[in-house]
């Protein structure tokens, strides 16, 4: 070897002095509201299994018997001979939960965001990017050759001004629907209503809308009677559906022109049966059972109740993603490792992930939860926060 890496050691040095060094740590069971980890059961705080399917026996026996009997691997690309039935069968579910026409499957919701404003942007053009949209939606617009944008989060008058004043050929406004380390939803009418005066196109991210917001877990978009009018929806099956992969959904043209031109979508290994067949049972159960997203919607008032006692304002938060901010890096590790201690999984969330100066505690909840386990982890996260070095 030529010693060529040998600059990695001192620059994780740098990065562990910084309290941003990252590290991995199996779990020691399935996905659920107490988990396996080093040993210890703990109450898990931080998952994105907000409806309690990742590990649900119907949602296993399907992938089970789906790989059983079709495989576990699609074995090549939708476009080359991994086009298989049950991708269809999939995407036609999903276009009807997202209200359109037509819906085209991703391998994942990074793969989504990374293919899709390329697709629909040339060096002509231009994206206009809320500052705190997730981390792939800012991969894919540097992917793209189109000029980026990033506006103020949710800052309606500085969009209107940057739409009107750009010369752009198309214009393409990209926003998470539920902001991921925050919980608060965009303003997506009003977004709506922008993009249409503008003649720009709409992409909304339903990576943790999906499954837990609208009459039928549709989204924010069903939730605020938009399906219709927003050109384009991205929803995840990784996390509310329990499954992998990602959907995006819209009119059929847009689907015929993701399938030529969204590279994420040609380059790529089709999904296995076995994760389709979990994210489709994952949809019967969202129908069957919509008890689920009422207990969930009942865990979530008590949760943001509770942390508002605590001092931390939860009035945007709209899904079950709670940011309690406490600012500096090593502070949030230290409030994680002592709630470990203390039997709960919270992780800690530190830039880049979030802006400087904003680490926090990010604290999710699944339909499984009992109401004592957010009463436990309350009581322990008092305890925990007037312990602190504040
Ligand atoms: N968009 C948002 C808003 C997300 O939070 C995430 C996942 N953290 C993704 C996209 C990526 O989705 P996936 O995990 O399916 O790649």
């Amino acid at each position: 070897m030529s010693g060529a890496l040998d600059w990695i050691p001192g620059a994780l040095e740098k990065l562990e002095a910084q309290g941003l060094r990252r590290g991995l740590e199996p779990l020691g069971s399935p996905q659920g509201p107490v988990v396996r980890l080093g040993g210890a059961a703990l109450v898990n705080l931080c998952s994105n299994d907000y409806l309690g399917l990742a590990a649900h026996p119907r949602v296993r026996a399907a992938a089970a018997a789906r790989s059983e009997a079709e495989g576990a691997g699609a074995g090549a690309s939708r476009l080359v001979c991994g086009d298989l039935p049950v991708h269809r069968e999939l995407e036609e579910r999903l276009a009807r939960l997202k209200g359109k026409e037509a819906a085209l499957l991703f391998s994942s919701g990074y793969h989504a965001n990374l293919g899709v404003p390329a697709a629909l942007t040339g060096k002509d053009d231009a994206i206009f990017s809320d500052v705190l949209n997730h981390a792939s939606i800012v991969d894919g617009c540097r992917l793209s050759f189109a000029r980026t944008v990033r506006y103020r989060h949710k800052d309606l008058q500085e969009l209107d001004d940057l739409l009107a004043a750009s010369r752009a050929r198309r214009k393409l406004v990209v926003t998470d629907a539920v902001f991921s380390m925050d919980g608060d939803a965009a303003p997506l009418a009003e977004l709506t209503a922008l993009c249409e005066r503008h003649g720009a196109m709409l992409y909304v991210d339903e990576a943790h809308a999906t499954g837990i917001l609208g009459a039928r877990g549709g989204g924010l978009c069903e939730a605020l009677g938009l399906s219709g009018r927003v050109d384009v929806v991205m929803g995840t099956l990784g996390k509310a559906l329990g499954s992998f992969g990602a959907v995006v959904a819209g009119s059929h043209d847009l689907r015929e022109w993701l399938v030529s031109r969204a590279r994420t979508f040609v380059f790529t290994t089709a999904l296995p049966p076995g994760a389709c067949a979990a994210a489709l049972a994952a949809l019967d159960l969202l129908a069957a059972e919509p008890e689920r997203r009422e207990r969930l919607g009942a865990l979530t008032a008590r949760m943001k109740a509770g942390l508002e006692r605590l001092g931390f304002p939860m009035g945007e938060v709209v899904a079950p993603i709670f940011p309690v901010i406490l600012g500096d890096e090593r502070l949030a590790l230290e409030a994680s490792r002592r709630l470990r201690e203390r039997g709960f999984l919270v992780r800690a969330i530190r830039p880049p992930t979030v802006p400087a100066g904003t680490s926090r505690l990010r604290v999710t909840l699944s339909a499984d939860h009992a109401p004592e386990q957010v009463d436990g982890f309350l009581g322990a996260l008092g305890d925990v926060l007037a312990g602190l070095p504040r």
